[in-house]
C-alpha cells in the first residue's frame, strides 16, 4: 500500500498539528494522548504520527523500527477523535489502523506485536498459551453453555491473567447469586481479536470473528454478557459485518439490572472512598459513562470521588491496542498508567475502581511501581460489588 491507494489519501493531508488532540475536554493539560504523555514528542502525539504516516506511504521517509514503535504506540483511546476540530474527527483512529494494515502488509511491524499476531492465530491468545488451559479455572464452578440465557464470553485477560481470573471469578459468583442463567465456552472460546483489527492484521480478524460467529451460531447463543469492554465493542460494532447480529451486554449492564430488581443488594460500605477509571472502550468508545457510576452509587455509605479527567475526559491507561501485552508505553513513571494511579491518589481515593481487564492489569502494575500500596487499591468492578454482597 501506498498513500495512492490509501483508504484515506483524500483526508490524512488535512491535520494541520493544531495540537488538540492531546488535551482532555476539560483543556487541563496535554497529556491525555498516552504516547504523547509518556514521551513527550509531537511525532507520538496523534497530529505527529498522522504527518509521519503521510510521508512514509508517500515514500518520502524510509521505514525504520522506531518509525513502526511510534505507530504502534497509540492505544486507539479516541481522546483524539474527540478533541480533533476537523471534519475526519471520527477517522483518525481509523488512519491510525489502515496505516498499520500498510505495515503489516510490508512484514514491517515491531517484533512484539510480531510476537502478539503470531500467538493470537496459533494458540487463539496472546499469551501463547495453550487452548486447553483457557478459563479452566472456572470448568468446577460455572457450567458448559447448553442453551442457558447468556453466553458469558470469558476473553484472553480473564482466562488467562492472574489479576483479571480473580476478577472474573468475583462475576461468576454475583450471576450466580443474581439467579442469572449463564455459561461459558471455555476452550471453543478464542480471541475476540478486537487489538487483532487495531493492530492491523485484518486476515486475522476476520478468521477469528468468524470462529466466534460460528461457534456462538452453533450452541444457539443469543445473547452475549462479556466481561471485557473490548470485546463488548467488537461484538456489538464488528461482528454484524460478517453475520454476527447477537445481543450483547457489557457485565456492569447485568449487574446493574440484577440491583435494581433487588436480586442483589449492597452492604454498608463506609470508609471506601472510590474514584472510577473509565475504560476507553466502554466510555469513549460506546458512550456508557453512567452504568459503572450507578452501580457504585448503590453501595451505601461509600463516598465517591471524581478525578477531573472522567467521561470524556478520561486518560487511557496505556493498555489499549495490545499495549497491556506489548507495553510501548511501560517503563516511566509517565507511563499512563502510572498518571493515572497518581491522579486517583491525590483526589483522595483509597480505591481506584474500573470494569476492563486491560486496566485493571496496567493500573495494579502501577500501584507497585509507585510504591503506593496499602494507600490505594485497585480493583474491578465485579470485585467491589462482591465484597459489599
Ligand atoms: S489530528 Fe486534529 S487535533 Fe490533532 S493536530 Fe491534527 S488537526 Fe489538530
Ligand atoms: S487514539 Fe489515543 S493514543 Fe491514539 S493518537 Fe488518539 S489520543 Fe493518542
Amino acid at each position: 500500500m501506498t498513500l495512492n491507494n490509501f483508504p484515506y489519501k483524500d483526508i490524512i493531508h488535512r491535520c494541520f498539528r493544531c495540537g488538540y488532540c492531546k488535551f482532555p475536554v476539560n483543556w487541563t493539560d496535554v497529556n491525555n494522548c498516552p504516547p504523547y504523555a509518556r514521551f513527550r514528542m509531537e511525532s507520538y502525539s496523534c497530529g505527529g504520527r498522522l504527518w509521519l504516516m503521510r510521508a512514509w506511504l508517500s515514500e518520502q521517509l524510509e521505514w525504520s523500527e522506531h518509525l513502526a514503535e511510534i505507530l504502534y504506540a497509540c492505544t486507539t483511546c479516541k481522546n483524539c477523535e474527540i478533541k480533533c476540530p476537523l471534519r475526519f474527527s471520527g477517522d483518525i483512529v481509523n488512519m491510525v489502523i489502515a496505516s498499520r494494515e500498510a505495515m503489516v502488509e510490508k512484514g514491517t511491524i515491531p517484533n512484539k506485536v510480531k510476537t502478539f499476531l503470531e500467538n493470537v492465530e496459533l494458540y487463539g491468545n496472546p499469551y501463547g498459551l495453550s487452548k486447553s488451559r483457557r478459563a479452566s479455572y472456572l470448568y468446577d464452578s460455572v457450567e458448559r453453555f447448553k442453551r442457558h440465557e447468556y453466553l458469558l464470553y470469558i476473553g484472553c485477560a480473564g482466562s488467562y491473567d492472574d489479576r483479571a481470573k480473580k476478577a472474573v471469578l468475583a462475576l461468576t459468583i454475583i450471576l450466580k447469586k443474581g439467579g442469572i442463567s449463564f455459561g461459558i465456552l471455555a476452550e471453543d472460546e478464542v480471541c475476540d481479536g478486537n487489538e487483532v483489527r487495531s493492530l492491523g492484521e485484518q486476515g486475522l480478524f476476520e478468521m477469528v470473528a468468524q470462529h466466534n460467529i460460528e461457534m456462538f451460531k452453533k450452541n444457539g447463543v443469543k445473547d452475549i454478557i462479556t466481561f471485557s469492554p473490548h470485546a463488548y465493542h467488537v461484538f456489538k460494532n464488528h461482528y454484524p459485518a460478517f453475520g454476527g447480529n447477537f445481543k450483547v451486554y457489557h457485565y456492569t449492564h447485568i449487574l446493574y439490572q440484577l440491583l435494581k430488581q433487588e436480586k442483589i443488594k449492597l452492604k454498608d460500605s463506609s470508609g471506601l472512598k472510590i474514584t472510577y477509571h473509565d475504560p476507553c472502550f466502554l466510555g469513549r468508545w460506546n458512550r456508557e459513562y453512567e452504568i459503572p457510576r450507578k452501580i457504585i452509587e448503590k453501595m451505601p455509605n461509600a463516598a465517591i470521588i471524581e478525578m477531573e479527567k472522567n467521561r470524556d475526559a478520561s486518560l487511557c491507561c496505556g493498555g489499549g491496542s495490545g499495549n497491556y501485552y506489548i507495553d510501548l508505553l511501560g517503563g516511566s513513571p509517565d507511563s499512563p498508567a502510572r498518571r493515572r494511579i497518581r491522579e486517583a491518589y491525590e483526589v483522595g481515593a483509597n480505591v481506584l475502581i474500573t470494569a476492563c481487564p486491560k486496566c485493571l492489569i496496567m493500573l495494579n502494575n502501577a500501584v507497585k511501581e509507585e510504591e503506593l500500596e496499602g494507600h490505594i487499591a485497585v480493583r474491578d468492578l465485579s470485585e467491589i460489588v462482591l465484597d459489599a454482597c
